[in-house]
């Protein structure tokens, strides 16, 4: 068995994140039958607390399984086989979201795109105009492509699909957005919402979740595809509009306090509270690779930056997962690796979820000594982190 590494471990993974306190003691709870009266009220309040989240009022389906979940019931319930979808490329999560629908028969349409940069509105336009027979069931994006840290504006993404005048349902992954930076399902034409609890939420992997509005529903209603644990329509007959069977009633006690706690600080202080310590990590990683020898950001496209995660490549002939074994074993400090190809050529700091400026500089600084034990060259990227904190 390991030796036990004192103190805290810092937890800078971009999903999961860390679990405030009292959020892993409201789980903390012997079973109890979940048609009890105060277990009713308790999901109650989180269906409704987690769609003032979303700025949504239509229909949450709950499951107990983490994001892949939510993307197969989904898939299963919209879309029959042989619809087609665009699934909006850009890195291992929109791959992977395509992979998984096509398992079930759906043909998708993958719109590639460079993945340091991100969709160009006008080619999205481009390929729906040319759906002239209007074949495009859905277009597909992920807010939050968490391989690279490229974080797509889903309001243009709208406003591209109107401009095409075409009919495709919008589906938007917001994995790792939501609870992190600004996300408003109803205001930005969003018809279903796929949602884990595990990053922004606060909570612990294993509940998952698909946000439908109106036009979803009807689409459901036509879909062909087999199901049955994750059929929405025999969830709607039940009492919790979700699940099939008995009801996790843990992640429930967990998420009311969750949601009590965002809240209680208020959802744009928590936007603004991410952007700022998003702002502080990209200072450091800037600073860092201030020498051209060093690190860069992986996305290069400045707009786009995500407030949750951010990617660092490595420069050729150095890898990345030696300076995360630093950052774990000597540090105590878990960072998350590079996905697919991008594996050994980037880690990834999250800076999502429970997290202030001591935490993250913390981890900073686990991670410029890192940078100097493998013998990156760096600029002193904590000294422009702290600056950036306190102008
Ligand atoms: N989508 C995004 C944007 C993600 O970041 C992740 C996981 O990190 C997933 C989907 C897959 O979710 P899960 O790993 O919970 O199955």
């Amino acid at each position: 068995m390991a030796a036990r590494k004192p103190g805290r471990h810092f937890f800078a993974n971009p999903g999961p994140t860390n679990i405030p306190d009292s959020v892993l003691r409201a789980m903390d709870r012997p079973s109890q039958d979940f048609v009890e009266a105060d277990f009713l009220d308790v999901f109650d309040a989180a269906r409704a607390g987690l769609n003032r989240v979303l700025f949504s009022q239509g229909e949450i389906f709950f499951y107990a399984a983490t994001g892949h979940g939510a993307w197969e019931a989904t898939m299963v319930n919209l879309f029959s086989p042989g619809d087609a979808v665009l699934m909006i490329g850009g890195g291992y999560f929109s791959t992977a979201w395509a992979a998984l629908s096509r398992a079930f028969g759906i043909e998708v349409e993958m719109l590639e795109v460079d993945w340091r940069q991100g969709v160009e509105m006008a080619a999205l336009q481009a390929r729906l105009e040319a759906d002239r027979g209007h074949r495009i069931k859905a277009v597909c994006a992920v807010h939050n492509e968490t391989s690279t840290s490229v974080a797509l504006p889903l309001p243009e993404i709208r406003a591209a699909i109107d401009a095409a005048r075409h009919p495709a349902l919008f589906l938007a992954d917001t994995i790792s957005s939501l609870g992190c930076f600004e996300f408003r399902m109803e205001a930005w034409g969003i018809d279903a919402v796929v949602g884990g609890s595990q990053k922004g939420l606060m909570l612990p992997a294993g509940l998952a979740f698909t946000a439908a509005g109106p036009k979803a529903i009807a689409a459901h209603r036509a879909s062909k595809s087999p199901k049955f644990y994750f059929d929405w329509t025999a969830m709607m007959e039940r009492r919790f509009r979700s699940f099939t069977g008995t009801v996790p009633i843990v992640p429930f006690f967990g998420m009311v306090e969750s949601l009590r706690l965002i809240e209680e600080e208020g959802i744009e202080h928590i936007w603004a509270r991410h952007a700022r310590l998003a702002g502080a990590t990209r200072a450091a990683v800037a600073a860092w690779g201030a020498s051209n020898r060093g690190v860069e950001f992986y996305c290069q496209n400045t707009a786009r930056y995500s407030d949750s995660v951010t990617t660092i490549l490595v420069p050729e002939g150095f890898d990345a997962d030696a300076i995360r074994a630093t950052l774990r074993d000597k540090f105590n400090v878990s960072t998350g690796g590079g996905l697919a190809s991008l594996s050994g050529k980037v880690f990834r700091i999250g800076h999502m979820g429970d997290l202030n400026e001591p935490m993250l500089l913390g981890t900073l600084a686990a991670a410029e000594m890192a940078l100097t034990l493998n013998h990156i060259p760096h600029g002193k990227g904590v000294d422009a982190a702290m600056e950036f904190l306190t102008q």
